[in-house]
């Protein structure tokens, strides 16, 4: 019997800040029969000036923390989901829920309780509108007593208890742990509860709606109007989110990819756009060149320099045990013969500086240690670099043309990816460069 085809659809904020995006998130779920597990997000910002419902509950359990007046931002977030039920005419009411919340906040239920609520109260008014029956994250989604969340257990209590349930909302962002206190996923984590779900169900499909219409081929206020990527493969997502290029939580794709699960990212205002696919395999026809071309500012490379280095066994060990000593953790590793590079986050490194010389002035007895701050690294992500002959000379003359001095070459040893080290202040220009040359 051929398997029955589920989706598991995530809705994040800003589909779900109003009423009115309720309504289009209900036509979305009802166009297809398939999509039985949503994942809702807090309502997010329906204006540019607009507050997120998840940072009004940071505030308002801060302001009760310190006795200051949490009321005033508690009335904002009620009114913010009355004005959702009043308009949908839902037959719901959270002034019980709202009871609770207030007595928590006030006996110090912490942060992370407090932001869950965001994701949790959507998800009753979701739950009601579409008719579907609402299954608390906390029952299903668990964490440790220290907050680390835990794949396997979740899985099966997940999949225990949706498949007993034809359809239901599954709020994304929290879990609980076994005594019941409530932990959350960094910032964006709804992305990531969607994808456990998906797993846990064995959905064919796990669909990611936004406000963008799918990953651009880069950033946008840095190169006008950019391509959309239409399809990319899950290592090429992790090489581009790691680089900067954000739409997607980062811990989302691991529980989707050890499943092969395809991840679609949609536009809730725009479901007749293609958006962009994420699969283990792309399809021939989807096939390009260059993926996406990402970037970060603020990196240093720290360079080490002693006679004979390549004849030291062992120095390379013992240099990152230098690191190791300071808990820091390194991006890259260019090398010459008598020198060594390691390339680090620049806030990281100032806060260990002193400490970290020490280490590798004690461990490594170098000649000479230099600091080259104000680093941006910049990627080129691409399966297709592989086949296509002339992209490195390409690559290379744009950056002369425009002037931009490379500091650093990395090319990945998976050939998807090129990084090379320019001076923050060319970032801008290397990332025009690339995209013109390579792309346009
Ligand atoms: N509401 C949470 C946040 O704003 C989680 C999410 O939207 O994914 O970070």
């Amino acid at each position: 019997m051929e398997k029955e085809k589920i989706v598991v659809a995530k809705f994040g904020g800003s589909s779900l800040a109003d009423a009115e995006h309720f309504r289009k998130v209900k036509k979305i779920v009802e166009s297809d029969p398939a999509r039985r597990y949503v994942v809702p997000s807090a309502p997010g910002k329906r204006s540019r000036e607009d507050e997120k419902v998840t940072d009004l509950l940071y505030q308002c359990s801060a302001e009760a923390h310190r006795g200051g007046d949490y009321v005033s931002v508690l009335n904002k977030i009620k009114k913010r989901y009355q004005e959702i039920i009043d308009e949908l005419e839902l037959d719901v009411s959270l002034e019980r829920e709202f009871a609770v919340i207030e007595q928590a906040f006030l006996s110090d239920a912490g942060a992370q309780y407090a932001a869950s609520r965001g994701e949790y109260l959507n998800g009753i008014l979701l739950a009601a509108f579409l008719g579907y029956e609402f299954v608390d994250a906390a029952e299903v989604v668990r964490f440790d007593r220290n907050g680390v969340f835990e794949d396997e257990r979740t899985n099966f209590f997940l999949n225990e208890r949706l498949s007993r349930t034809e359809r239901a909302v599954v709020p994304g962002f929290y879990g609980a742990d076994d005594a019941g206190n409530i932990h959350t996923f960094s910032r964006g984590g709804s992305d990531v509860s969607g994808a456990i779900v998906a797993r846990a169900v064995q959905a064919e499909l796990y669909e990611n709606w936004t406000d963008v219409s799918g990953f651009l081929l880069t950033d946008p206020t840095i190169v006008d109007h950019p391509k959309k990527i239409n399809a990319m493969t899950y290592a090429e997502l992790r090489e581009l989110s790691y680089r900067g290029a954000t739409v997607l939580h980062e811990e989302a794709v691991y529980p989707v990819r050890r499943e092969g699960i395809s991840i679609h990212i949609r536009n809730t205002n725009h479901p007749e756009e293609n958006g962009t696919f994420i699969r283990r395999k792309i399809r021939p026809e989807e096939e390009v060149a260059i993926t996406g071309i990402a970037g970060k500012k603020n990196f240093v490379a720290v360079s080490i320099e002693k006679n004979r280095m390549n004849a030291q066994i062992g120095f390379v060990k013992k240099m990152l045990e230098a690191f190791e000593e300071n808990e820091i953790a390194f991006e890259h590793l260019p090398s010459g013969i008598d020198t060594i590079s390691v390339i680090l986050q620049k806030d990281e490194f100032e806060r260990k500086k002193d400490s970290i010389m020490e280490s590798l002035h004690r461990l490594l007895k170098p000649d000479h240690i230099t600091v080259d701050p104000d680093l941006a690294m910049v990627t080129v992500v691409g399966k297709g670099m592989r086949s296509v002959s002339g992209i490195a000379a390409r690559f290379f003359s744009s950056l002369g043309r425009a002037d931009v001095n490379i500091k650093m070459i990395d090319m990945g040893s998976n050939e998807i990816n090129c990084t090379i080290g320019v001076k923050n202040d060319d970032f801008d220009r290397a990332i025009r460069a690339l995209y013109d040359e390579l792309v346009e």
